[in-house]
């Protein structure tokens, strides 16, 4: 989907400061991080909402949630704490239709958010 702009950054037609990559997911940091810590982890494949994800799907989340402890571990946030977020649609906040997972952490989060 050239339109997408998430499909573009994991195309390489557009930057950004990659993480992590493998055959199914792409990660890189948020232009505008909410904490000091705010990375994306998006499916390789143009899924536009958690709304679209086929029962099939499962071990592709499953990969994605994988892929962000890993992270956390790695960003050095793991021990102390950290969120997951997926923004479903308009009403959740999601502006960027390509499935990606925010994992924050870094400072104290409060909740609800
Ligand atoms: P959403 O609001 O859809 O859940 O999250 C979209 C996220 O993508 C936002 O946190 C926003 O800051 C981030 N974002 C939007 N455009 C770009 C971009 O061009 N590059 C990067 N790295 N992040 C972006
Ligand atoms: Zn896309």
């Amino acid at each position: 989907m050239s339109s997408c702009l998430f499909c573009r950054i994991i195309n390489g037609e557009a930057p950004s400061e990659k993480v992590y990559e493998d055959d199914q997911v792409f990660a890189f940091k948020d232009i505008r991080p909410q904490a000091p810590v705010h990375l994306l982890v998006c499916p390789r494949l143009h899924i536009p909402t958690l709304n679209d994800v086929r029962p099939e799907q499962a071990p592709l989340l499953a990969h994605i949630f994988d892929v962000a402890q890993t992270l956390a571990a790695e960003f050095g946030i793991k021990e102390r704490g950290y969120r997951t977020v997926f923004n479903v649609n308009p009403g959740a906040g999601q502006t960027v239709f390509h499935l990606h997972l925010h994992v924050i952490g870094g400072r104290q989060l409060s909740w609800p958010p």
